[in-house]
């Protein structure tokens, strides 16, 4: 006996040798709501109550031909085993012969027919919404395999579109993804039962309108069945993707919304319970975690393409260098061999021999530091050593007096303000930077190095030359490793193209910028502005080749 739930009507087949008796039968159903078709006697019987595919079949077992349980049979066969089957008995009838869910005895009892009829259906109905819920699950289930089985975004995506649509038994699915940077919603490709086109319209800025539409993250999953007409949605969005019932919940971790799942236009016209929105729910969880490991995949391979970019970078500067390590090696083994073998050398050949293997240790040991220093900074290794530093007097204690012919001038105003720098590596650089200017001028000339303030934060230090200069098509290329500028003159003066890197991984590091301006045959600008303090200047660079884009004279200081 069921307690407390609502008496359900269904459709009824009803198959009975005694047209008055199976009409007084059909009577009593109808009273209490059911729609009864009584099948007309003859050779199509179980043909007749197949094609009016009842919840409930009711059959006497009187019925001659075809015999009851050939009936039952096919009809079984026809609509299934799920279907309930009711018997009636005569008094003297075994109750054995027939497999059914149900006997009755005639003369039936109004209240038992009832009570029997309305169990079958109940249970009939249970059953329904039970295969409906493994249906889902299974729905689901496929779901979090078609994740792991799809390949890319676009991928992805369609698959989530056409899985969601066909988990609630919708015409119509799509994913949006939020654009963080330009703050959008955007329809993924593929949507399902939508069109490319339709696709691409369906975005929208979320701080325009939509703030005063419905909110995923506050309000949660929303369910509309008149979509065209309801304000909780944007109209536009409605119209383009010709929304009539819609389903749409956010996909989120925490505070972040990554996104909406969105189904729409059930099948057969029908429209969307509450119930289907759990089921939604459920779908957009997985969708989350799919959405998120295509992220990080995509994360990871980026980072992948990363570390082989750094390693290819990494075997080409080791080649590099080793190459350079080579030359000034093969000299110093050369002299000391011709000193060692030739007993006769002049002594003052000799030591010319011995200064020329000192000058060349010294390079070595040059390269090695910057090597090294490369390798650190690079490596995010080297801590900076700040301290405060009265630029006048230093930049006049970096500069090369006596070492050339040049005219090296120093134009810096008084009351300079003192700045906090690394000194050593800001030493490197301003040497770097003024032995360039002299060995790149090779007919002589003044250099002039000039500070001056920018703004109340920064400084500005410039090197001008009257040599070489540079050809405008190589200028872009100097900041990076190795780059020396490829003309007859600039590579008979020999160098190894690492300072310049060294300089802008330096003056970076410090929260400034560098630059250069020049002109072929007429001469150089190197400049670079720095922070007063930078310790406390943000260092938005990571140093990196790859990452980082060509310096370029800075923007003047508003
Ligand atoms: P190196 O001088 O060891 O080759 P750098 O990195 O210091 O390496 O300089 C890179 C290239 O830039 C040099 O090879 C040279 O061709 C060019 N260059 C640097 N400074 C100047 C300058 N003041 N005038 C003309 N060319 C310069």
């Amino acid at each position: 006996m069921i307690l407390g739930r609502a008496p359900i009507a269904g459709h009824v087949a009803l198959l009975h040798p005694d047209a008055e008796r199976g009409e007084a039968i059909a009577r009593l159903l109808r009273a209490a709501g059911h729609r009864v078709s009584v099948i007309e006697r003859g050779r199509r019987v179980t043909q007749g109550v197949i094609e009016r595919a009842p919840d409930l079949f009711i059959v006497s077992a009187a019925y001659p031909d075809p015999p009851v349980p050939s009936v039952v049979r096919g009809v079984r066969q026809g609509l299934g085993h799920d279907l309930p089957i009711l018997v009636l008995l005569d008094q003297g009838d075994p109750e054995t012969l027939i497999e059914a869910d149900e006997m009755l005895r005639e003369p039936v009892d109004a209240a038992e027919l009832d009570l029997r009829v309305g169990s079958l259906l109940r249970a009939q109905a249970d059953r329904r919404l039970l295969q409906r819920k493994v249906q889902e699950l299974l729905g689901l289930y496929k779901i979090s395999w078609a994740f792991s089985l799809a390949g890319g975004a676009e991928a992805l995506y369609g698959h989530l579109a056409r899985q969601s649509a066909e988990v609630l038994r919708a015409q119509k699915g799509l994913v949006l993804i939020f654009d963080r940077e330009r703050r959008q919603m955007v329809g993924q490709h593929h949507g399902f039962g939508l069109s490319r086109e339709q696709v691409s319209l369906a975005r929208y800025a979320v701080d325009g309108e939509p703030r005063s539409r419905w909110n995923f993250r506050k309000n949660g999953p929303l369910v509309s069945n008149k979509a065209q007409a309801d304000s909780r949605l944007l109209p536009e969005i409605t119209a383009d993707l010709d929304l009539h019932s819609v389903l749409i919940a956010a996909m989120t971790r925490g505070p972040q919304v990554h996104g909406l799942l969105l189904v729409a236009d059930r099948l057969e016209g029908g429209s969307f319970t509450d119930e289907d929105l759990n089921l939604l729910l459920a779908v957009a969880g997985q969708a989350t975690v799919a959405v998120e490991n295509l992220h990080l995949h995509e994360e990871l391979k980026r980072a992948n393409a990363l570390l082989q970019e750094y390693d290819r970078v990494k075997s080409e500067f080791v080649a590099i260098v080793a190459h350079d390590f080579r030359k000034p090696l093969m000299a110093i083994r050369g002299f000391a061999e011709l000193v060692l073998e030739e007993p006769d050398i002049p002594i003052e050949a000799r030591q010319e021999f011995m200064r020329t293997v000192i000058s060349e240790t010294e390079q070595l040991a040059l390269l090695a530091n910057d090597t090294l220093l490369i390798t650190q900074i690079e490596a995010g290794q080297f801590e900076f050593r700040w301290s405060e530093i009265d630029l006048g007097p230093f930049i006049l204690d970096t500069m090369p007096m006596g070492l050339s012919d040049h005219s090296v001038l120093l134009d810096i105003p008084p009351q300079f303000p003192r700045i906090v720098a690394d000194a050593n590596r800001l030493r490197q650089v301003l040497t770097n930077l003024t032995m360039n200017a002299i060995k790149y001028s090779p007919g002589g000339g003044s250099i002039t190095v000039r500070c001056r303030e920018r703004g109340t934060q920064h400084v500005v230090i410039e090197v001008d030359d009257h040599g070489l200069g540079i050809p405008q098509e190589q200028i872009g290329l100097l900041f990076q490793k190795f780059q020396r500028v490829r003309t007859e003159d600039h590579l008979r003066i020999s160098g190894t193209g690492l300072g310049l890197y060294i300089c802008r991984l330096i003056v970076e590091g410090h929260g400034g910028q560098i630059w250069v301006e020049s002109e072929r045959g007429k001469g150089s600008t190197f400049g670079l502005v720095l922070p007063i303090d930078a310790r406390t200047a943000q260092k938005t660079h990571k140093a990196s080749d790859a990452s980082v884009p060509e310096p370029s004279k800075p923007a003047t200081e508003s």
